[in-house]
């Protein structure tokens, strides 16, 4: 029997998201109806709902969360009715030519639900990410879940299935962060203070966060920055070369650009080392161009990276980053700076340009 919950949507370009009720139809072969317990608010969220994504609207929002499995359909073997998990946007599908080539990180097919949810006038929804959890229940592929500790909070837990996963992945999986290394991090947002706790974990003995706002240096700080630095009215050249001078003359390493406009890209650019990795992890927008001399591209060798999702496998990653919360080696908890419910996830969203915090996590069940 089809099931009606409560849900956010966005029904229109730049309209507020609303809480209606939403339809979730039985689970087809290898769906997963989940009963959602916490789920963050993501910039994603606020890009699709101002139309900055696609115009299939009307959106289900919401796909940073956990729950837990309360039906499944034919064919599931991955999880059971019970089970406690984060949801995923990379079900990796195993056949397509970057899972047979053994790097399924980079998934040109993964998978989603078989089937639509919709509003009760029969319009079909489009979840967010192919999830859609601001909602009591969303319906999802079977590999978009993934069993985690029952010990980890879901509002807690639930920040792995999106920004922070990215961070933490931009520094640890794309960056490769080695022990003893140097870090720089540029834009300390929720994905950028996650890129500085993943250099922590990797054992870079420098890590410098970088920001115009005093309040996301602090939380930088507190999360393992060795270095912070206030850029206002900094242009890359002064940037680079503070960076240099917090490491030994020769820049980071590794330098992480959590916002992705091309200042803060040439500023990775030049704020590196020779040979030294940029990871590019903020999201531009489109239409913007980069431009930087060819010769400066080649003459600094090394290597420029983008990192979707933080490269993550949510099989591999999401266990044992949760195993590393509760053994108190990963501070997540501290990425949680605001609560609310479903009614509030609009005013959440509007909030997201204020840059107050590092995540508000609507808490459903
Ligand atoms: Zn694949
Ligand atoms: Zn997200």
């Amino acid at each position: 029997m089809p099931t009606t919950v409560k849900g956010v949507i966005a029904r229109a370009e730049q309209q507020p998201a609303e809480l209606v009720d939403i339809v979730i139809p039985d689970p087809g072969p290898h769906d997963v109806i989940v009963d959602i317990e916490a789920c963050g608010v993501c910039h994603t969220d606020l890009a699709y709902r101002d139309g900055g994504i696609n115009d299939e609207f009307p959106f289900l929002l919401g796909h940073e969360a956990a729950g837990r499995v309360a039906e499944i359909g034919e064919a599931v073997t991955h999880v059971a009715v019970g089970d406690y998990v984060v949801l995923n946007w990379r079900a990796v599908c195993g056949e397509c030519r970057a899972c047979r080539k053994g790097v399924p990180q980079y998934c040109f097919a993964t998978h989603n639900a078989s089937r639509a949810m919709t509003l009760t006038d029969g319009t079909e929804l489009t979840p967010a990410l192919g999830i859609g959890a601001f909602a009591e229940k969303t319906l999802v592929h079977e590999g978009q879940c993934t069993q985690v500790s029952e010990e980890a909070p879901a509002e807690v837990a639930g920040l792995l299935g999106c920004g922070v996963m990215a961070g933490i992945g931009a520094a640890v999986n794309t960056g490769q962060v080695q022990r003893g290394e140097s870090v720089a991090v540029i834009g300390l947002g929720g994905v950028g203070c996650a890129a500085i706790a993943g250099a922590a974990l990797a054992g870079a003995t420098t890590i410098i966060g970088l920001d115009v706002d005093e309040k996301k240096l602090a939380a930088a700080a507190e999360l393992g920055a060795t270095h912070t630095l206030a850029t206002t009215g900094m242009g890359p050249e002064e940037v680079a070369a503070a960076v240099q001078e917090l490491t030994g003359g020769f820049g980071a390493d590794v330098v992480i650009d959590a916002v992705g406009i091309p200042q803060t890209y040439e500023t990775a650019f030049y704020a590196r080392d020779l040979a030294g990795r940029v990871v590019l992890v903020g999201v531009p927008r489109p239409g913007v161009e980069l431009t930087l001399p060819l010769l400066d591209v080649f003459g600094r060798g090394g290597s420029l990276k983008s990192s979707w999702y933080g490269d993550c496998l949510p099989e591999r990653d999401f266990p044992y980053l949760t195993d590393l919360y509760l053994q108190g080696r990963l501070p997540l908890e501290r990425f949680v700076t605001g609560r609310t419910d479903l009614a509030g996830v609009n005013t959440a969203l509007d909030s997201l340009h204020d840059g107050e915090t590092l995540r508000t996590v609507a808490v459903i069940a």
